[in-house]
């Protein structure tokens, strides 16, 4: 272990420290309260006599942090602070690893059908579902499972004529000349990648629950899937590398989007009525933003703010056909998947048929 390397170099470094430093390895990401309940273990087992959790401050938890932070950057890790965009009031921590590809760091305990189909399933989430018109950023079981195969021409070429990608987006194999994803990317033929068979639906059932088990995915009372803070903590660089265009103006339309107030990315909160406007907003920082202005207007275009237009599952489940489809089936929410999906996939090509005709 490097610990004795690194562990001098951080002042008042003790026992504890390095107690905490591997329960928040271990457990990858935490909120205060189940910080809170970690030291008064710890500060328990050192005292000897019981610590309660809640006598734990956020300012001794945010110490603890600290000294974490320092002593692991020269490893390459490090923690983050960030809000759930959905529940109001949540704060994450998240152990993140800064040095490589977050994706591929999945190779070594995923097998590759699995890394290509996570791939395919952040393509669905971040591409696919992601359009100007609406922008969810997540997927049903229904749509995670229509990803379980490849698509058949990149299945079938055995060739290296198979990474002619539709959009902008670079290839995975081709990006910063392949070689380091941990994986045979050698161009050539017949490698592993280019034979590619997918996932059966079990088995992307069973990754999805392992997914969510591990924090790196969330599913919402929807039935919705969704990046998790850890994840997006973790990927919100790579995201942008992957989706965004480098070279795009300013006030252009991006696939990966940032919150106009606190900067954070955003995948849940609220987006300007003006559908050429590019202001997103987390629901908090909704109100934070107007809470100090008279009028709600939009701070980039004037339009007037109406806080009815998200950006994430709502954009499906605020639209009248997705809340009829729920009333047919007596409201019984998650019972009913594939009709949901429907009405999810029917009220899609609707917002794509109307898209088209406003483009013509
Ligand atoms: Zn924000
Ligand atoms: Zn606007």
């Amino acid at each position: 272990m490097a610990e004795e390397e690194f562990t001098p170099r951080v002042a008042g470094y003790d026992d504890t420290n390095r107690a905490f430093v591997q329960g928040f390895m271990a457990r990858g990401t935490m909120t205060f309260p189940q910080g809170q309940r970690m030291l008064a273990g710890i500060l328990s087992a050192k005292n000897g006599n019981r610590v309660d959790p809640q006598s734990v401050t956020l300012g001794q938890f945010e110490s603890y942090i600290g000294k974490a932070r320092a002593a692991v950057a020269s490893l390459d890790f490090d923690i983050r602070r960030a809000k759930h965009q959905a529940r109001r009031g949540e704060i994450y921590w998240a152990f993140i690893n800064v040095a490589d590809d977050p994706v591929s760091r999945f190779a070594t305990v995923r097998t590759p059908a699995e890394l290509s189909y996570i791939k395919r399933l952040l393509d669905a989430m971040f591409d696919d579902y992601n359009t100007p018109r609406m922008e969810v950023m997540a997927v049903d079981e229904a749509q995670a499972l229509k990803k379980s195969r490849p698509p058949a021409q990149q299945r079938q070429s055995l060739g290296g004529q198979s990474t002619q990608a539709p959009s902008r987006r670079v290839d995975d194999e081709d990006e910063e000349g392949g070689g380091e994803e941990g994986q045979d990317t050698q161009a050539g033929p017949a490698t592993a990648q280019t034979i590619d068979k997918g996932l059966k639906h079990s088995e992307v059932l069973g990754l999805l629950s392992s997914l969510l088990e591990q924090e790196w995915l969330e599913l919402s009372e929807d039935g919705f899937y969704s990046l998790s803070p850890r994840a997006l903590m973790e990927l919100s660089e790579w995201l942008m590398d992957r989706y965004n265009d480098p070279e795009a103006e300013e006030k252009e339309w991006q696939r990966i989007k940032t919150c106009g107030h606190c900067k954070e990315i955003v995948t849940y909160g609220k987006r300007c009525a003006e559908r050429d406007c590019i202001l997103r907003l987390h629901d908090e920082c909704e109100e934070d933003l107007f809470r100090s202005r008279r009028e709600k207007k939009c701070p980039f275009c004037q339009t007037d703010w109406d806080g009815k237009h998200f950006v994430g599952e709502r954009a499906v489940t605020a639209r009248a056909a997705f809340q009829k489809g729920r009333e047919r089936r007596g409201n019984g929410r998650r019972s009913n998947r594939s009709d949901l999906a429907d009405a999810v996939s029917t009220q899609l090509q609707v917002a794509e048929e109307e898209e088209d005709e406003m483009e013509e």
